[in-house]
C-alpha cells in the first residue's frame, strides 16, 4: 500500500516554508508603498495565467509561492498601503497576522466551551476588556445580562440584532407575528446596505423596511423616526428594531443615539447601533463622544477588522441582554450534548451566531491588545485622526476645493469647485496613476470624493502627497477642459 502520509507536509518542511512565509509577508509590507495600489487587469487575466484544472502531482511549495509573486500580486489592491485611501479602512498588524497563524496552527473549532474551553473563555474575557478599552455600557460587560461575541461582519451582527429583535417583539412566535401584524424596521437613509440584506435574510420583505430622512449633517432625524414609527402602529405593524448608525460609510455622520435611544426605550424597539468604522476612535476618551447615548442600546457593534489593526474578519457584537439572542438563534442537537452545557455554567458561542462552527478568532484580537496596549492603540488612532483633520483643514482652505460633509474624525469628504465632472475626472486620473487610491459617494446628490485615513503605515508624508497629488490633477483636468 502506498505511504499516503507522504503527501502531508512534514513538520521539517512546515518550518522552512513557514520562514519564507513569515519573510514573504514582512517583505511585502515593506515593499507594499511601491506597488500601484489598485489593481490594474482586466476581468479575466488573473485566472488566464493559471492551469484551469488542478494538478495531478502534488507541486513543491517555492514554485506555489512563486506564482503569488508571478499572478496574484499584480491582481491584487493594496489595502495595506500606505497610499490607500479608499472605502475604509481594512488594516491588519504583526500581531494579528500572527494571531491569525496561531488560530490556523490550531485548527480548533470553538462552537461549545466543551469544545475548546479557552477558545470561548479567551473570547469572553477579550470582549470584556473592549468594553473597558472603549468606555462602552457596562450592560455589555458578560457580568450581567449581557456580553459580547465575535462575528465575522457587521452585516452578521446586524443580521443577529434583527433575528433578536423579532424574537424579544414576538416573544419568540415570529411566525405568528409575521402574518397578523408584520414588523417593520428603521434605519436612517445614509445606514449601511446591510441593513437592507439583514431585512431580506430575515424574511421580512424589504418593505419592512423604513429609511428615515436625516439632517443636513446627514444624520437620522429622530422626530421622522418617531413619525414613521406612530404610522406604523396606527396601521397595525409591529416595530421591531431601529438601527442608529455611529459613523456613516458615505460621509461619517453620526446618529443621535440619545434622542433615538429614547424613542426605542418608550416604544419598546430595539436599539442596534452600527459603529464598524468608528467605533475604534473610542479608544481615545476624547473621542467617546460618539457613543454618547449608547447605555439606550440594546445591542452594538463594531469592527476591529477596519481601524483596530486586526485583520479581516473580526466584529465585536455586543447585546444588553442575550437571553433574546439565544433565543433566536440556540440550538440543542442531540449529538452536541455535553455535561458542561447542561450546567448552563458555560457559554456556547454556535447560540450567539448564525453558523455552527467558528474559528479561534480571539486570538488575534488578545494579540493585538497585549502588543500595541492601550496606549500604542490610543497613539496610532490619534495619528490617524490628526492626519486627517490636517488634510481637512487644507480643504477648507483652498477656494478651489470645499468639505462636503462634517469630518469629525478619519473620513474627509470633498468636492472641486468645478463641479461633479471635474471631481470625478480627478478621482479617475489619480487612481489610474497607481500612486494612490480614493473612492467616491454621493451627498446632496453631488458627487463627492471620500479620503478615508487608517492604513497602518500611513503618515504624513502620504497624505501631503495626496493633497499635491488632487491639486495638480485638478489643475491638468481643468485646463483640458477649457
Ligand atoms: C463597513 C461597514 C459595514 C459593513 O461591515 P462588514 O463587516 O463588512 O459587514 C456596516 N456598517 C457600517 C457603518 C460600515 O462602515
Amino acid at each position: 500500500m502506498p505511504d499516503a502520509h507522504r503527501h502531508h507536509m512534514s513538520p521539517d518542511e512546515f518550518r522552512r516554508h513557514g520562514r519564507a512565509v513569515v519573510d514573504w509577508v514582512a517583505d511585502y509590507l515593506e515593499r507594499v508603498e511601491q506597488l500601484p495600489v489598485r489593481a490594474v487587469v482586466a476581468p479575466g487575466d488573473v485566472r488566464a495565467q493559471l492551469p484551469q484544472s488542478p494538478p495531478q502531482h502534488g507541486e513543491p511549495f517555492a514554485e506555489i509561492l512563486a506564482d503569488v509573486d508571478r499572478v496574484i500580486i499584480p491582481g491584487l489592491t493594496h489595502w495595506q498601503s500606505p497610499n490607500f485611501f479608499a472605502f475604509f479602512p481594512a488594516n491588519n498588524s504583526g500581531p494579528s497576522i500572527l494571531g491569525e497563524l496561531l488560530s490556523a496552527g490550531l485548527g480548533v473549532q470553538g462552537m461549545l466551551w466543551a469544545t475548546s474551553p479557552a477558545c470561548t473563555e479567551l473570547e469572553t474575557l477579550v470582549l470584556d476588556w473592549v468594553v473597558e478599552l472603549l468606555g462602552l455600557p457596562d450592560r455589555f460587560h458578560s457580568d450581567g445580562a449581557g456580553g459580547g461575541v465575535l462575528q465575522d461582519s457587521a452585516s452578521s451582527a446586524t443580521l443577529c440584532a434583527l433575528l433578536a429583535a423579532r424574537e424579544r417583539v414576538t416573544g419568540g412566535d415570529a411566525a405568528l407575528a409575521g402574518t397578523d401584524q408584520p414588523l417593520t424596521v428603521y434605519a436612517s437613509q445614509e445606514a449601511h446596505s446591510s441593513v437592507d440584506k439583514a431585512v431580506r435574510i430575515a424574511g421580512l420583505g424589504s418593505a419592512a423596511l423604513r429609511r428615515v430622512a436625516t439632517d443636513e449633517r446627514h444624520a437620522l432625524r429622530p422626530d421622522a423616526l418617531a413619525t414613521a414609527i406612530a404610522a406604523d402602529r396606527a396601521a397595525g405593524r409591529l416595530p421591531c428594531l431601529a438601527v442608529a448608525t455611529a459613523g456613516t460609510t458615505s460621509s461619517n455622520a453620526f446618529d443621535p443615539l440619545a434622542a433615538v435611544g429614547e424613542i426605542c426605550h418608550d416604544e419598546r424597539v430595539w436599539l442596534h447601533v452600527d459603529a464598524a468604522m468608528s467605533g475604534s476612535a473610542a479608544v481615545c476618551p476624547e473621542y467617546r463622544w460618539i457613543h454618547d447615548g449608547l447605555e439606550f442600546a440594546d445591542s452594538y457593534c463594531f469592527n476591529p477588522h477596519k481601524w483596530l489593526f486586526t485583520n479581516f474578519d473580526c466584529d465585536c457584537f455586543y447585546v444588553a441582554d442575550r437571553a433574546a439572542l439565544v433565543g433566536a438563534l440556540g440550538v440543542q442537537p442531540e449529538y452536541l450534548r455535553n455535561a458542561a452545557t447542561a450546567t448552563g455554567a458555560v457559554i456556547d458561542y454556535r447560540d450567539w451566531q448564525i453558523p455552527l462552527g467558528r474559528r479561534f478568532r480571539a486570538l488575534k484580537l488578545w494579540f493585538v491588545l497585549r502588543s500595541y496596549g492601550v496606549d500604542g492603540l490610543r497613539a496610532a488612532v490619534r495619528e490617524h485622526v490628526a492626519l486627517a483633520q490636517q488634510f481637512a483643514g487644507w480643504v477648507e482652505d483652498d477656494p478651489d476645493w470645499e468639505l462636503a460633509a462634517p469630518a469629525p474624525l478619519n473620513l474627509v469628504c470633498l468636492r472641486h469647485a468645478g463641479g461633479d465632472a471635474v471631481t470625478q475626472a480627478v478621482m479617475d486620473r489619480c487612481n489610474d496613476s497607481g500612486a494612490v487610491y480614493l473612492t467616491h459617494t454621493r451627498l446632496d446628490d453631488r458627487f463627492t470624493l471620500r479620503v478615508s485615513v487608517g492604513a497602518w503605515q500611513t503618515r504624513r508624508e502620504h497624505v501631503v502627497a495626496l493633497w499635491q497629488r488632487l491639486r495638480d490633477t485638478a489643475t491638468a483636468v481643468v485646463a483640458d477642459a477649457d
